[in-house]
């Protein structure tokens, strides 16, 4: 048996970034990860904004391409825009998560990859996590950050809580793009139910190739379909395609801390509802959480740890709140009114709104501000926004 101050359950972006804090801090912390490698295989598309790389101090070696603009797609309508500054990045997500890892360890903690948690005990001074591998971990708090769905919140008392979940398929291919420095983001429900599928550059005519959607079934031949009847990739061969399959959980985790447990990222639903990402809201709730860890072991007083919910409910609640708003008005309308939409923002001042404020970390509120441009018809659907209700 082991024994440590903290037990972070997941070597993810958001397990290792508090692991590292607290190790920072000077207490003895274990990250468990039931993968062999850390960060790997990487599921993730990595966008990210410039708020994100400057609060993270990512090294510019981790950024694989640099995003100006885009192109949406929906029914019969483009909707194409481009800045001149970077708007967003796209960062390699084996090699960042492999890098909060050396960190952390440079700091102190410890990484037990190929250490699955598959039962635990709730104590009123310790924990205890018995692994796959045999091993007993005991510990004065663990943080929960196992990612969406991995059975470990049911383990201590937690509810999965998700209203939603979108399955995703990500491959990445060679493709010829007319814009390297743009997104290309496809609506279509025949193939991306509900969701929504993506070519992302990265580097070296390479591209980051994905769909999520709602339906359960059949999510390869929807990705195929979705390669064959985009322009640009509909010459890839997609018969010998090994693409990468995840969740996106969505919803509103209202118990977050349980007695000397808390949880965090994925695993207490910290994605933006509307986007599907995860990486910012998570880290920053890593943060809170490690924070109020290190204060709960200074003071030795567990009561400490509701800070962390008041800290998220802050911060972290109200943006994905909005957006599950944006998220509940993207469902109800039909592919020909989300092309209506993007109709309606195919002018120089839309799009001037969208190039000078557009932040991909808060889609609602350059939302908000278009909504001058929608045309009487689609309004209905924005009635929550407009009346403030819901918000
Ligand atoms: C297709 C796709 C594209 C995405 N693109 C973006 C994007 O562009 N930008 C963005 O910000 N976000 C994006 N996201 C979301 C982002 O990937 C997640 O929000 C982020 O990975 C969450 O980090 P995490 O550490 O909470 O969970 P994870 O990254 O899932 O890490 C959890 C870790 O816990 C481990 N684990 C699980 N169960 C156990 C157990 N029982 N014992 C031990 N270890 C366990 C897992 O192996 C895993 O390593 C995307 C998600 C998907 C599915």
């Amino acid at each position: 048996m082991k024994y440590f101050d903290v037990a972070v359950v997941g070597g993810g972006p958001i397990g290792l970034t508090a692991a590292n804090i607290i190790a920072k801090s000077g207490f003895s912390v274990c990250v468990l990860e039931r993968r062999v490698k850390i960060g790997y295989p990487s599921h993730c598309s990595g966008l990210v904004s410039a708020r994100f790389i400057e609060e993270n101090s990512v090294k510019p070696e981790l950024v694989l391409n640099t995003i100006k603009g885009a192109y949406l797609f929906a029914d019969e309508e483009l909707l194409s825009f481009k800045s001149e500054e970077s708007r967003a990045f796209v960062i390699d997500r084996e090699k960042f998560d492999q890098s909060l890892a050396e960190e952390a360890q440079k700091n102190g903690a410890l990484i037990f990859t190929n250490s699955a948690v598959v039962s635990a005990k709730k104590g009123k001074v310790f924990n205890e996590l018995y692994l796959q591998n045999g091993e007993v971990i005991k510990s004065r708090f663990v943080i929960i950050a196992s990612g969406a769905k991995s059975g470990v919140n049911r383990m201590f008392d937690f509810k999965d809580e998700e209203s939603e979940v979108i399955y995703t398929a990500q491959t990445d291919l060679k493709v010829f793009l007319p814009d390297g420095e743009s997104v290309y983001m496809y609506v279509d429900d025949s193939f991306a139910h509900n969701w929504f599928a993506w070519i992302i550059p990265i580097r070296n005519g390479l591209a980051h190739i994905g769909l999520g959607t709602d339906r359960t079934e059949n999510i390869v031949d929807d990705l195929k379909k979705f390669i064959r009847s985009s322009e640009f990739t509909k010459d890839a061969d997609v018969e010998n395609l090994k693409p990468i399959g995840w969740i996106i959980p969505i919803g509103l985790a209202k118990k977050i801390v349980n007695g000397r447990v808390l949880r965090v990222g994925d695993a207490a639903l910290q994605i933006k509802p509307f986007s599907g990402g995860g990486l910012y809201t998570g880290i920053k709730a890593a943060r809170f959480a490690a924070e109020v860890v290190v204060k709960a072991l200074k003071t030795d007083d567990v009561s400490a740890l509701n800070e962390y919910k008041t800290n998220v409910d802050r911060e972290i609640t109200p943006i994905v709140k909005r957006g599950l708003l944006l998220r509940r008005i993207y469902r109800s309308m039909s592919d020909r009114d989300k092309a209506l939409f993007l109709k309606g923002l195919n002018n120089d001042e839309a799009k001037r709104v969208i190039t000078e404020s557009g932040d991909i970390d808060s889609p609602f509120f350059v939302g908000v501000k278009l909504l001058r441009f929608i045309g009487t018809p689609l309004m209905h659907y924005f009635k929550d926004i407009l009346t403030g209700s819901s918000v």
